[in-house]
């Protein structure tokens, strides 16, 4: 079982924490640097990489557009093939839908892999509680479960832990989950590798209920995409007699040719491969050929409303790549738990309040997560405007008036009305410019205070412009 991601902290203090340790910071700098420099060279041999950014963009707004049309497209084609579909409109209803199905084949185990929306509506907490065991079998999330931990990254669940601290974890945890780690286990990457195989492979054979994700799924032919790069995937989709497949309804393409685009944007965004290593498609059963039975649920969870949000919906264009992680400063100190989400970084600042809503004090605090510096908008392969959702965001919250924002509101509000009136605009830049040398560096109050601890108040002109004006206009 991982942690939870409940009860988490705003993400100020839960950062406050994560920069004081310093070898988080090493291992997240190390990890991201390396990650951010082989994307940006597998990115520059492609002349038309502009182009296919633009084509995902449209491709992914189209379809948003449309969305009701391409799920029903969708559901039909998966029908027809011999799959079941189920909607679910919440984390709830979709677990309560997956675990009814493990349970009516009667097993209590399942093996799971690519699955960030079963991250997201906490699935393994609720098969635990219905005594069913899921072991996770993508390398990262291996490790993630067995230390009881939380996922940090989109593409790479453990970017935080060293490959010494890996090898602590598989010889202490191994055998609690199954075959224990070899004897005399090392920290080199290829023994780590043979270890995690010989664990897997154990679950992979016995399994027979499958659970996934899905990268993408092609409406006119109703398939379904894994894109992976271990292997543990295909095992997961074929091996298992029933598959059930939770995928966000965001996840739809409308044709193969749209697909296209995808597969030549994602590899060299998350891993700076040219090509993926392994890419699964299935659609619907097959006799003698993989799983007998295989049910999609099509996971709303607050993507509609997000939906219904003019600036906000481009959130929904993400592939997952996770570029926009390892090019941003406040990740790299801060570390992916501090979001409290399994969707950390800047694509979770703007991702998760508009799926959860900003009500709770770390979904709040998710938009100032960011120093709008940009560098996530410049490496988005479908160019999601990051920045532009935080202000909205920003302005949400702010809004609201709630804590920390009252001042800022009320601040707003009075410039407002001194906006508004001209003659009390050029009364207080007078007063203001008399006064200037007397103003203090730091204003007064717990939330201004904070704000100048940082920042110097610019100085005031003696001389307001509106009378430089009048004074020098030809
Ligand atoms: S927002 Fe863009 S860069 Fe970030 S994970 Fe999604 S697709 Fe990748």
């Amino acid at each position: 079982m991982s942690g939870t991601f409940l009860g988490m902290p705003s993400f100020p203090r839960a950062a406050r924490e994560a920069v004081r340790d310093e070898r988080l910071r090493r291992n997240l700098r190390h990890a991201t640097h390396t990650i951010r420099d082989k994307r940006a060279r597998a990115v520059a041999e492609l002349d038309d990489w502009a182009e296919l950014r633009e084509a995902g963009k449209r491709i992914k707004d189209r379809t948003l557009r449309h969305l009701d049309t391409y799920l029903l497209e969708l559901e039909e084609r998966v029908t027809a093939a011999g799959g079941t579909v189920h909607w679910a409109e919440d984390a709830a209803e979709a677990n309560r839908i997956v675990t009814g199905l493990v349970r009516a084949t009667g097993e209590r185990e399942v093996v799971k892999v690519k699955s960030m929306a079963t991250q997201e509506i906490e699935l393994n907490e609720a098969l635990e509680e219905a005594g069913i065991r899921a072991y996770e079998t993508d390398l990262a999330e291996l490790i993630v479960q067995l230390g009881e931990d939380r996922p940090s990254h989109i593409l790479v669940p453990a970017i935080h832990r060293n490959r010494t601290e890996i090898r602590d974890i598989f010889r202490a945890e191994m055998g609690r989950w199954g075959r224990p780690a070899p004897d005399g286990l090392t920290d080199e990457p290829a023994e780590l590798a043979e270890a995690a195989r010989l664990h897997l492979r154990e679950k992979f054979l016995r399994a027979r209920v499958g659970i996934s994700g899905a990268n993408f799924m092609v409406a006119e032919t109703g398939t379904l995409v894994v894109v992976e790069s271990e292997g543990n995937g295909r095992m997961c989709l074929t091996l298992p007699e029933t598959l059930i497949s939770v995928v966000g309804i965001e996840k739809v393409v409308p044709t193969w040719r749209d697909l296209e685009v995808f597969l030549q944007t994602l590899p060299r965004s998350s891993t700076a491969e040219r090509m993926n290593p392994y890419t699964s498609t299935w659609t619907g059963t097959a006799d003698g050929d993989g799983p007998d039975a295989f049910h999609l649920v099509l996971l709303d969870n607050g993507r509609t409303r997000a939906l219904a949000d003019e600036t906000g919906r481009q959130a929904l264009r993400c592939i997952r790549c996770s570029a926009c992680l390892n090019v941003c400063p406040v990740y790299e100190r801060a570390g992916g738990h501090a979001y409290g989400s399994v969707y950390p970084g800047p694509i979770g600042a703007v991702l998760t309040p508009q799926l959860r809503g900003t009500t709770s004090e770390i979904d709040a605090s998710l938009p100032y997560a960011s120093s709008l510096c940009g560098a996530c908008y410049e490496v988005c392969p479908v160019a999601i405007d990051i920045p532009e959702v935080l202000v909205r965001l920003r302005e949400e919250v702010a809004g609201r008036g709630g804590k920390g924002h009252r001042l800022e509101k009320a601040a707003m509000k009075a410039a407002g009305w001194v906006l508004d009136h001209p003659g009390a605009l050029a009364a207080g830049e007078r007063i203001a410019g008399a006064a200037g040398r007397l103003l203090p560096e730091r204003l007064p109050g717990p939330g201004a205070r904070q704000w100048t601890d940082h920042r110097d108040l610019p100085d005031l002109p003696a001389e307001p412009f509106r009378d430089w004006w009048r004074k020098n206009r030809p």
